[in-house]
């Protein structure tokens, strides 16, 4: 089956941002979110990302126009059946994403691949409300997905070997990096290395061997890395460090590794979640 149209469910942050790579790899895209607002609020964030792509002359007004001519905005479940493949960025909440797969499942013909963009759930789980859990993948953009090269393409416990090619082959023409994750593993590859990291700068701090300020200072300009870890917790929100941590913990064998410091516990009982508070590892205006 040729892939053509590509349903995208959520027009949130990943939503608009897959949207858009999809519809700039030259598919048709139905980007459907639950109230117009919402869809509207995608359409012209994507509308605006183009813009600026425009002005910095990475592509023409008529890209652009083509690019945004083949993305239809959609309140309607309906419409997504006719498409030929599906991205899932729904909410990260674990019924809300079966029940949307159980209701793709009776919508779109049998043989239509559905992807699930989760950071944290298990594929295996979110497959298993399908009547085809072979045909369902993990496909894990990252934030701001225009810009950022990397998907990881997620094996579930049921989902075939074809299946996986027909994924990675996608991503590529999507002109993104597939990574192949083998198993379904909490935080495949990339939350998994970050968390550690993320813990580790912690605890040298707690332990008093060095400041805030040092350790994001010497992971940049020492490892080359764009952001001190630090300077990401706060960006990401450090109760969102603290569940995933907890989370690790829980799945991962409660490993010492994953066990959250305290510091971290501190930070959220003072309120102090990061930018978003205008307070974390650091101050804001
Ligand atoms: P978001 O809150 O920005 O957007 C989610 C959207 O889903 C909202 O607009 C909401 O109205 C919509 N929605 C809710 N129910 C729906 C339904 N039944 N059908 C269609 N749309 C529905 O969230 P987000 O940051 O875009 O995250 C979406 C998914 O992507 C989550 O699973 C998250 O874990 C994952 N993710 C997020 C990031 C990130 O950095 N934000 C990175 C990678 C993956």
């Amino acid at each position: 089956m040729e892939i053509k149209k590509i349903g995208v469910l959520g027009a949130g942050t990943m939503g608009r941002g897959i949207a858009h790579v999809v519809a700039q790899a030259g598919f048709q895209v139905i980007m459907r979110d639950i109230e117009d607002r919402f869809v509207q609020g995608g359409l012209d964030a994507i509308d605006r990302f183009l813009t600026r792509s425009v002005e910095k002359q990475k592509v023409t007004q008529d890209e652009k126009k083509s690019i945004m001519d083949r993305i239809t905005g959609t309140v309607s479940m309906e419409e997504m059946g006719p498409v030929d493949f599906v991205i899932e960025a729904v909410l990260e909440d674990l019924e809300l994403k079966k029940g949307v797969f159980a209701e793709l499942d009776r919508l779109c013909r049998p043989e239509v691949i559905f992807t699930s963009n989760t950071s944290s759930m298990s594929i295996t789980e979110i497959a298993a409300a399908t009547g085809r859990p072979d045909r369902v993948a993990g496909m894990h953009f990252f934030n701001p997905a225009p810009l950022m090269r990397l998907v990881e393409v997620i094996r579930g416990f049921q989902t075939s070997d074809e299946t996986i090619e027909i994924v990675t082959d996608l991503t590529k023409r999507m002109k993104k990096e597939p990574v192949q994750v083998k198993k379904d593993s909490p935080g495949f590859i990339v939350n998994r290395v970050l968390m550690s990291h993320l813990i580790e700068a912690m605890r040298l701090v707690e332990e008093g061997v060095a400041s805030v300020e040092d350790v994001d200072k010497a992971v940049k300009l020492g490892l080359n890395y764009p952001m001190g870890p630090f300077e990401l917790m706060d960006l990401t929100g450090i109760d969102i460090v603290y569940h995933v941590t907890e989370y690790f913990y829980k799945e991962l064998n409660k490993e010492n590794k994953w066990v959250s410091p305290q510091l971290v516990k501190s930070m959220i009982r003072a309120n102090r979640l990061g930018r978003k508070t205008k307070a974390g590892w650091y101050e804001y205006e």
